[in-house]
């Protein structure tokens, strides 16, 4: 069971790379006008990229990460894949309804809309909420302590490093469409948080 929950894993991001490069690709063409703190953002999405990809490589291809085994039980395999699952249908329908505004760092595009619909209409972050299910994912399909809190470390760099500033720019840009926007949606979880 392991080796398949390690195949499917491997699966997973592959197909997220695949939804990211094809939109990333797309968002290219509306040209950047404003960009924060690159230096800051390079080093947060660094370190992310290290909680969510580089250590489960190392768990996948090494032994290096063998003292934090345990052994995989059904009912976590199971609810990995629905997390991973969740988590993929998300990341898709962000980047779809995000378009050409979309882009890997903290960015303002020269025709930079604000989206309100789609899964938008509902949260204002619906990206970082598939991040968080994402972490979950990782957790339960990769049966390794070490593995599961990179992912969790991947998802709160990105989190408390991005969504504050985030808003503030988007704030500056928007004004008052921002502000009543934020009043009626949540962060990450419907009507909740
Ligand atoms: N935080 C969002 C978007 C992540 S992509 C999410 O989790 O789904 C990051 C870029 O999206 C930022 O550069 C920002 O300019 C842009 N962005 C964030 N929210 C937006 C919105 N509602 N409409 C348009 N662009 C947005």
């Amino acid at each position: 069971m392991t080796t398949a929950a390690k195949l499917l894993w491997v699966a997973f991001a592959l197909c997220w790379g695949v939804i990211r490069f094809r939109y990333a690709h797309r968002a290219k063409r509306n040209r950047q006008i404003e960009e924060q703190d690159r230096t800051y953002e390079s080093v947060l999405l660094t370190l992310s990229f290290i909680g969510y990809l580089a250590v489960p490589v190392l768990y996948l291809g090494t032994s290096w990460l063998s003292f934090a085994d345990y052994s995989l039980q059904p009912v976590l395999f199971g609810a990995g894949i629905v997390a991973s699952a969740a988590s993929l249908w998300l990341f898709w329908r962000s980047h779809a309804d995000l378009g050409r505004n979309f882009s890997i760092k903290l960015v303002i595009r020269e025709q930079h809309a604000l989206v309100t619909t789609g899964v938008y209409r509902v949260i204002r972050h619906p990206m970082y909420a598939s991040a968080l299910l994402w972490s979950f994912g990782q957790a339960l399909l990769l049966p390794n302590w070490a593995t599961a809190l990179a992912g969790l470390f991947g998802f709160c760099i990105l989190y408390c490093g991005r969504v504050r500033r985030e808003e503030t720019l988007m704030l500056k840009t928007f004004g008052p469409s921002y502000e009543e926007y934020m009043m009626r949606t949540k962060r990450l979880v419907p009507h909740i948080y």
